[in-house]
């Protein structure tokens, strides 16, 4: 399996997954479709599909016109919001790419409707607004006790497990994450080569459940440092995981 991350916007990340014994290939969150058919043409593929993880502007904002262009292409989705819907999935359902596989894996709390889509066998995630390296999603249409069961389900994935997500927002997550937890050596480590790959117009996408675990605040709401700095500054706030969660997106919402 190749990916390759398409830019789309100011800063979110489409994704060209291909299958390289059919040379078929999907999209994961069509935003713009000029940059899409470029890659689509580059990398020599036929585009067959659409994996859209929710329905936001900036990731499903080029359907209809991916679909005018290329008509007859499946259309994956959860939500009914998803323009173009053709086949419409439930959580643990399987969709493919060509001889791709992978498990649809339903993920609420940025919106109702948000999924991942798992490729077990090439250990690949894409996660949308849900997870991003270093931080997760805003919670539009649920609360830090759903997003908590969404992150601890992509968190049992294996450590190895490549995470590709949204938005290339990883140098102000990790900033805002040493605010809570500034003796985090690994933390450090990565700000430091987020900083710096992205200074060289290069991308931190994609990320592993094993380096989200040493470094995202959002995989780390056990963390005994976090709640410390989270103790000193919230004497009343209760040390119990939903609470801990909440306060730290309430901080970095208003970061
Ligand atoms: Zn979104």
């Amino acid at each position: 399996m190749d990916v390759v991350p398409v830019p789309q916007l100011s800063d979110n990340y489409a994704y060209l997954v291909i299958d390289p014994a059919t040379r078929e290939a999907g999209i994961v969150d069509c935003a713009e479709v000029p940059a899409v058919l470029d890659a689509v043409d580059r990398e020599k593929v036929q585009l067959t599909t659409i994996l859209p993880t929710h329905h936001h502007f900036d990731h499903v904002g080029g359907n209809e016109d991916l679909l005018a262009a290329r008509p007859g292409l499946t259309v994956y989705g959860f939500d009914d919001r998803v323009p173009g819907l053709t086949d419409k999935v439930g959580d643990g359902d399987r969709v493919k790419v060509g001889s791709l596989e992978a498990e649809v894996l339903s993920i609420p709390a940025h919106t109702t409707g948000h999924i991942a889509y798992y490729f077990e066998a090439q250990g690949v995630v894409f996660t949308g607004d849900t997870l991003f390296a270093g931080g997760c999603g805003r919670l539009f249409e649920g609360d830090a006790a759903m997003m908590i069961v969404s992150l601890e389900k992509l968190r049992q994935l294996p450590d190895d497990t490549r995470v590709y997500f949204g938005h290339e927002y990883t140098v102000n997550n990790l900033n805002f994450a040493l605010t809570l937890e500034p003796q985090n050596q690994e933390l450090n480590d990565k700000l430091a080569w987020a900083v710096e790959t992205t200074d060289g117009g290069g991308y931190t996408t994609p990320t592993t459940i094993a380096s989200e675990k040493e470094t995202n605040p959002f995989f780390r709401w056990e963390s005994s440092e976090l709640r410390a700095t989270l103790a000193e500054r919230f004497p009343d706030l209760a040390m119990e995981d939903v609470a801990v969660f909440a306060k730290t997106r309430e901080l970095k919402d208003n970061y």
